[in-house]
């Protein structure tokens, strides 16, 4: 083979990766749950979003009055407040699929046996920042305890339960939700990146350009669209959140 054509090989090979993390990814929103047997915030939507092999599989975490983390998304549910409300009140009320609520830990042993998919953990507000920082500890302690540390990202709308990971957890990506912060601002905390929504990012577009200046990640949400997923794809989102995992990963698929 000839020197010109072996330089140009390797500068093609030295281009694949660069062309690879370029590409979006896919978070299944509450996880995979539009689809049969599943319900929002399941185990069965974890193992259904392992399944279609998207980036990861978002869910939501709030603390009990006795302090138990579940995994719901709304404040309430059957009129209960879910952090007003003891873990004993709350076990055996049904998902839409029939599975109790999950408490954390038993959705993280259930991550065990899944292999790849990234857990992206949403710790809801809380009442105070104190409860806000509990949160995030007692998050962080089981994380750790499961020993997943390293297929977990945090999310929080709350900042104080937001700068409480970055402190807890240098190393762990932790993403902002709320979308007032602009990226300079974020990256100042120590943060990894925005999780903003589309709203916001149809907004303010050039932070797409400024998040990446500094390093930043951007993940968008709930983009249930795909003409607004490619929207965001071309403007440079590194993830998108989406209840419509397959659609959306057939989008993203050369
Ligand atoms: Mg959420």
């Amino acid at each position: 083979m000839k020197l010109k054509s072996i330089s140009f090989l390797l500068a093609l090979l030295l281009t694949l990766p660069v062309i690879a993390q370029d590409k979006a990814q896919v978070i299944a929103h509450r996880g995979y749950w539009k689809c049969e047997g599943s319900a929002q915030n399941s185990i069965r939507s974890l193992e259904r979003a392992e399944e279609i092999k998207v980036y990861g599989s978002e869910f939501d975490v709030h603390l009990t009055s006795d302090n138990v983390p579940v995994i719901f998304h709304d404040d309430k549910v059957n009129n209960l407040v879910i952090q007003e409300t003891p873990y004993s009140t709350l076990k055996d009320i049904k998902l839409a699929n029939g599975e109790s609520i999950p408490t954390l830990r038993e959705y993280l042993e259930a991550a065990k046996h899944t292999r790849h998919i990234k857990l992206i953990f949403e710790l809801k507000a809380h009442a105070t920042p104190e409860r806000n920082r509990e949160a995030a500890r007692i998050s962080v302690d089981l994380i750790r305890e499961k020993k997943l540390q390293d297929r977990t990202e945090y999310i929080s709308f709350n900042l104080d339960a937001t700068k409480e990971f970055v402190r807890l957890e240098p190393k762990a990506a932790v993403y902002y939700l709320n979308g007032e912060l602009s990226p300079k601002e974020v990256k100042a905390l120590g943060i990894t990146g925005i999780d903003y929504s589309v709203k916001v990012m149809q907004q303010q577009p050039q932070w797409f350009k400024e998040a990446k200046e500094l390093g930043l990640k951007v993940n968008v949400w709930t983009v249930n669209d795909p003409a607004v997923a490619k929207e965001m794809i071309k403007q440079g989102a590194d993830f998108i959140t989406t209840d419509i995992p397959e659609e959306i990963q057939q989008l993203i698929k050369p």
